[in-house]
């Protein structure tokens, strides 16, 4: 069920349990600004999932208010993830769904990595 992303961010969401170790994950990465794992249900030969260490409910969210330290930090633990995967070369997809036109089931910004096959012009989202 998507998310209305215009709401205050909810520390129950599930991406928040999964920060504060309440939901098993598989650790990916790790740093000061950024967690990234598997998702769940992968749409992808490699489906990660990179979340910021902050509260922030959304793209919009996370633009508008993280600090730049913040958003240089995740910015830079997604091309790491990337980059450990040896991704660059044969290429990926990155991908985050906000609000309800968008998708967005999690009300905590999450970048969807894909890769590890081709992919194709773009993926199906319905
Ligand atoms: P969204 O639609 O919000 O952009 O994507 C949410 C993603 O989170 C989905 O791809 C879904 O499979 C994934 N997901 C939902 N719950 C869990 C969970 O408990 N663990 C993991 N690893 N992924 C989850």
């Amino acid at each position: 069920m998507p998310i209305d992303a215009t709401l205050p961010y909810d520390d129950n969401n599930i991406f928040a349990k999964i920060l504060r170790g309440e939901i098993p994950s598989s650790k990916i990465y790790e740093d000061d600004w950024a967690y990234a794992f598997p998702d769940i249900n992968p749409q992808a030969a490699l489906h990660i999932l990179v979340i910021p260490k902050g509260r922030y409910v959304s793209w919009d969210d996370f633009s508008a208010n993280a600090s730049a330290d913040e958003i240089a930090g995740f910015v830079r633990a997604v091309g790491q993830v990337a980059r450990d995967h040896g991704l660059v070369e044969p290429g990926y997809r990155l991908l985050a769904n906000l609000g309800a036109h968008g998708g967005q089931e999690v009300p905590h910004l999450h970048v969807h990595l894909f890769g590890g096959e081709s992919l194709g012009p773009m993926i199906a989202c319905r």
